[in-house]
């Protein structure tokens, strides 16, 4: 299987922006929340406990309701092939929000921020491109052929 990991550089510069955002916006709380998330995490080894610990913070903290923690689903071909990346549910896509990879530990990002990271990786990476019909990723719709999976062609939907 191929492994699609985002570069530390490029999810360094989208942790910086997400910050960059969130600075009024309970950044201390989180930093503190990923802090907590570490500290605990070298204590127990379990990538649970510690979103635990840092959930419970940032709810002590009073400003944020988060609703446990999601992963991004499992697939097999495309830009989240290999990569499991695991967060609190901040209700919101592009919050910013506690998150965890094996390869970077935990951070400060956002789902929406972190998918739309991978894509344009996987994009420059592979040369393919998303078909907007049905969601597949190939080259033949880079091209402008048809997709191979529903045989739409890009022209039909640009
Ligand atoms: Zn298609």
């Amino acid at each position: 299987m191929r492994l699609k990991g985002i570069s530390n550089a490029g999810m360094q510069r989208l942790a910086g922006t997400v910050q960059a955002q969130a600075k009024d916006d309970g950044l201390d709380a989180l930093e503190e929340a990923l802090s907590i998330a570490e500290t605990t995490y070298s204590q127990t080894r379990s990538v649970d406990e510690a979103f635990s610990a840092a959930e419970k913070h940032l709810e002590e903290d009073g400003n944020y309701a988060y609703f446990g923690v999601e992963y991004t689903p499992y697939e097999e071909t495309g830009p989240l092939s290999g990569v499991e990346m695991a967060y609190l549910n901040a209700g919101d896509t592009y919050a910013a929000t506690l998150c965890y990879t094996e390869d970077k530990g935990f951070f400060i990002s956002s789902w929406g921020d972190y998918v739309e990271n991978a894509e344009r990786q996987y994009e420059e990476e592979t040369g393919e491109r998303l078909c907007g019909y049905c969601g597949a990723w190939s080259e033949e719709v880079a091209a402008g052929q048809e997709c191979p999976s529903c045989g739409h062609a890009p022209d039909e939907w640009s």
